[in-house]
């Protein structure tokens, strides 16, 4: 069995095993990084796009932000749409100037991928069958395999920054977490267009046929979504019927949804999702393996990477005086974003879908919640600062 050794195991190369090696180095810290998919394809994964005004900072801050700089678009508000009548939420006014910068999660991991390298980092991809083991000694081990033969990685402590899917959290016994969890009963069909954004900010849709969302990557290259039933058959929806269901949503007295050939499509379930304690022993869960948001707030890529700063300074902490005493905690500060940020997506959530079993009711209160947060700065503010990202708080 091939054996090596470093600081921190990092399991996933998603943007929060990535953040978290390169926060590490940057404090002088060795970590390796085991993911079982190819860089290609990592790379590739169509995900989220929206940056919170912290995560911008952040990455600029790692020196991983040039590309970003360039290429991202800077926003300083969204519209809310219903009724056939568009509102604007002014992030620059509400929040003292804040933004939001689009750009695609597949760049961010590239880039990430560049510095690791540049850096002389170790990212192992197309790993197979990783197995964390004895995190709840004082030396843990993550077992491998890589081309047939055998690997064994000793460190001082996991991270398990592998996606909701990953290995990880079920490898912690079982009687340890606690799930919380929340099923929607709608998903988002989501497309890639070539199609140059109808507006220039972001657009949330709420209509009767359910929520639409225009969104982008570029200039050049839409981002829409629909709301869908979560086992949506993309089969029945050709390009030409979801541009007409589009338009139909989105549709606006003198506005005009320009259509382009679809590049990409897919149905995306909606759930909530947290474990408590985010942490057990020395494996630590970070992002996509400890919570999920329903996307409507654009909060998953942000709340994986503010985990892995909460992580990085808690590691540099113990290596610095050889206190546990930031790693103790770790949970408690991060549970405390993860839960006002769970608040919010699922607050946009239910503002803009349209619920299979809602009553007239429900949907004159929807209006209503929609009508208030569009006409009440106390109210605007509250969404503002919430999707800007709320500021980072250590303890
Ligand atoms: C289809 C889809 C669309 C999304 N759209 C949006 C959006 O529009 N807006 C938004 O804010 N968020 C969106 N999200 C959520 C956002 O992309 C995630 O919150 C973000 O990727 C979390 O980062 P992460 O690093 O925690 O996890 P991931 O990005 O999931 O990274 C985990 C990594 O671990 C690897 N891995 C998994 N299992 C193993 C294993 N056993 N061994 C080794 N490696 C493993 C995976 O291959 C992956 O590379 C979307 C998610 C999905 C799935």
């Amino acid at each position: 069995m091939a054996k090596l050794r470093t600081q921190v195991g990092i399991v996933g190369a998603g943007p929060a095993g990535l953040v978290l090696s390169h926060l590490l180095h940057l404090q002088g810290i060795e970590s390796v990084v085991l993911e079982n998919r190819s860089r290609q394809y990592v790379q590739e994964r169509v995900r989220a796009g929206v940056l919170e005004q912290g995560t911008v900072d952040l990455l600029r801050e790692m020196g991983v932000g040039e590309r970003l700089k360039k290429e991202g678009l800077v926003h300083h508000g969204i519209e809310l749409r219903f009724r056939g009548r568009g509102h604007r939420i002014d992030f620059r006014e509400l929040t003292g100037g804040k933004g939001i910068t689009i750009y695609a999660q597949a760049e961010v991991v590239k880039d990430l991928n560049e510095a690791r390298i540049a850096a002389g980092g170790q990212t192992c991809f197309e790993v197979e069958d990783v197995r964390p083991r004895d995190f709840d000694t004082s030396q843990p081990k993550i077992q491998y395999q890589k081309e047939g033969s055998e690997h064994e990685l000793v460190c001082d402590f996991i991270a398990g920054c592998d996606g909701f899917h990953g290995i990880c959290r079920p490898t912690i016994r079982k009687g340890v977490l606690t799930e919380y969890e929340r099923e929607y009963p709608f998903g988002w069909l989501g497309i890639l267009a070539e199609a140059p954004p109808s507006s220039d900010e972001l657009v949330y849709c709420y209509h009767d046929h359910g929520f639409a969302l225009l969104s982008m990557r570029t200039l050049q290259i839409g981002r829409l979504y629909l709301q869908c039933k979560p086992d949506e058959d993309l089969g029945q929806w050709s390009d030409e019927r979801i541009w007409q269901e589009l338009q139909l949503r989105l549709a606006s007295d003198g506005w005009k949804l320009t259509a382009g050939p679809v590049v990409q499509k897919g149905v995306t379930g909606m759930r909530s999702f947290v474990v408590e304690p985010m942490q057990y022993g020395r494996l630590f869960l970070a992002g996509d393996s400890a919570h999920i948001v329903p996307p409507t707030g654009a909060k998953g890529l942000n709340l994986a990477v503010a985990d892995v700063q909460v992580l990085a300074r808690a590691l540099a902490h113990f290596y610095k005086t050889g206190s546990q005493d930031l790693l103790n905690q770790y949970s408690h500060v991060c549970l405390r974003r993860v839960w006002k940020v769970q608040r919010f997506s699922w607050w946009m959530t239910s503002m803009l879908h349209r619920f299979p079993d809602s009553s007239p009711f429900d949907q004159r209160r929807q209006l209503a919640e929609l009508d208030y947060v569009t006409s009440s700065r106390s109210a605007a503010t509250t969404l503002a600062e919430n999707y800007v990202g709320l500021p980072m708080e250590w303890s």
